[in-house]
């Protein structure tokens, strides 16, 4: 067995943390390759090791100045400090901030500045475990362009890795061709490790965090909500709204095209199974849904046009005025004469003069409606689709719970709902759908 290990900040944020994820590796002799975040928050309102160093760039770049960035490089090397010293190692990392106070103040640039938290806490985990430390500006290649080299990254990071038996690759960072740091958006330390996975075949990419796994809906709203066992890759994607925070989008794609499972495991809790991501089961989830998630803050664009149905590329022109102002959209619910577009409200508001006289100049419609303040709900499962009657239950519930739906929205791959309410009844009917599903397990 191969099992490639991710650690996420909270679960390095101190020396308390690391010998907790010292234990799970030495736990398990299968966990050969491990990719740490950097430091993040001890308590709430700590600061994240990246964001300080954000900070502390900003100064050579910004008004701070030079004293002001060695301030606040001493308060970024006190954090690594701590965690040596907690760990009793013997190791110093006076050279590597001399060598980065050297770059800062050369300008190498805001993303040589935030890799250097996992560049770090690569070093003192390598150290910590006796494990060999591979730069990730080695093996994690960028196009001139920006763009992830995902090709070569694989070619060179699997030839690497067949020379080492146990390895740390700090998260988040990787090189141009020049040799410039570059990194992936934010959290991209969880795309890291998917990576590493594919290119070592591993058998599973763990990603431990500090939640045990998904929940079938947000604990904002639902009290002590269920963790979900078991999600495939697509109804993760449906289920979008929900997993903000736990795993970075992209991360999925890297060991989905090799058939990698992803399991969600955490460090403060390390004897609960968490969720697995898989491409596909046979196991059927504990309940007909698998999971509910929903956001608030739509607009819907309704559009209505006598023979709609007739006019051949009315659709695209209605598109074309959205496109133009550079405005995605997230539903496209249509009837026989209308068709409704969904978007999001923040970032629709300004332009939304601007749109509408765009489709009247584009497709000619007989009028426009806009709606503000309406929230999206997705309620998703594969279980849905064996299920007879979960469309039934869904609404009686809402009804029951005195909800208004706005809009319906069902994908022909049956496997999730989409239901449009008002911001208000957001919580209302999550609560109801909940209910139904799981608490009264229909
Ligand atoms: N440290 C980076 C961040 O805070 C990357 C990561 O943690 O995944 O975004």
């Amino acid at each position: 067995m191969n099992k490639v290990v991710k650690f996420g900040g909270s679960s390095l944020a101190s020396a308390e943390q690391f010998k907790k994820v010292g234990k799970i590796i030495s736990d398990d002799k299968d966990r050969h390759f491990v990719v740490p975040s950097a430091p993040g928050k001890r308590f709430s309102k700590d600061k994240k090791v990246t964001d300080m160093l954000y900070s502390c760039y900003a100064n050579v770049t910004g008004k701070g100045g030079l004293e002001k960035m060695d301030a606040e490089l001493a308060d970024i090397k006190a954090r690594y400090t701590e965690i040596i010293e907690g760990l009793s190692l013997k190791l110093s990392l006076d050279d590597e901030f001399k060598t980065i106070r050297e770059n800062f103040v050369k300008k190498a640039g805001k993303d040589y500045a935030a890799s250097r938290g996992e560049y770090l806490n690569g070093i003192i985990m390598a150290d910590y475990l006796g494990y060999e430390f591979i730069d990730a500006a080695e093996v994690i290649k960028f196009k001139a362009d920006g763009e992830f080299d995902s090709e070569l990254t694989n070619k060179v990071l699997s030839e690497k890795l067949k020379t080492c038996v146990n390895a740390v690759i700090p998260g988040f960072y990787g090189s141009l061709p020049d040799g410039t740091i570059k990194t992936f958006s934010r959290g991209g330390s969880d795309i890291t490790g998917s990576i590493v996975a594919r290119a070592c075949h591993a058998d599973v990419y763990e990603n431990w965090t500090d939640v045990s796994g998904f929940l079938i809906a947000d604990p904002r709203v639902i009290e002590n909500p269920e963790v979900i066992e078991t999600i495939t890759y697509r109804e993760l994607r449906e289920l979008s709204y929900m997993g903000a925070g736990v795993l970075h989008e992209d991360a999925i794609f890297p060991v989905r095209r090799e058939g990698i499972p992803i399991n969600i495991r955490n460090t403060n809790s390390p004897s609960d199974g968490g969720t697995w991501i898989v491409e596909s089961t046979c196991q059927k989830s504990k309940y007909t849904i698998t999971g509910i998630a929903g956001r608030k803050g739509f607009c819907s664009i309704n559009i209505e046009k006598d023979m709609m149905n007739a006019e051949v590329g009315f659709g695209r022109k209605v598109l074309q005025a959205f496109e133009d102002s550079g405005i995605s959209f997230e539903h496209m619910p249509s009837g026989i004469d209308t068709m409704t577009v969904f978007v999001h409200q923040d970032e629709f508001m300004d332009k939304e003069q601007q749109v509408v006289s765009a489709i009247h100049r584009l497709a000619d419609p007989d009028t426009i409606e806009i709606e503000a303040d309406l929230a999206l709900i997705a309620v998703v499962g594969r279980g849905m689709k064996s299920t007879r009657g979960t469309a039934g239950r869904i609404f009686s519930a809402l009804a029951h719970a005195d909800v208004n739906v706005k809009m319906i929205d069902q994908g022909s791959s049956e496997l999730n709902i989409i239901i449009g309410v008002d911001n208000k009844d957001f919580e209302a009917a999550i609560k109801a759908i909940y209910d139904i599903f799981v608490v009264a397990r229909l």
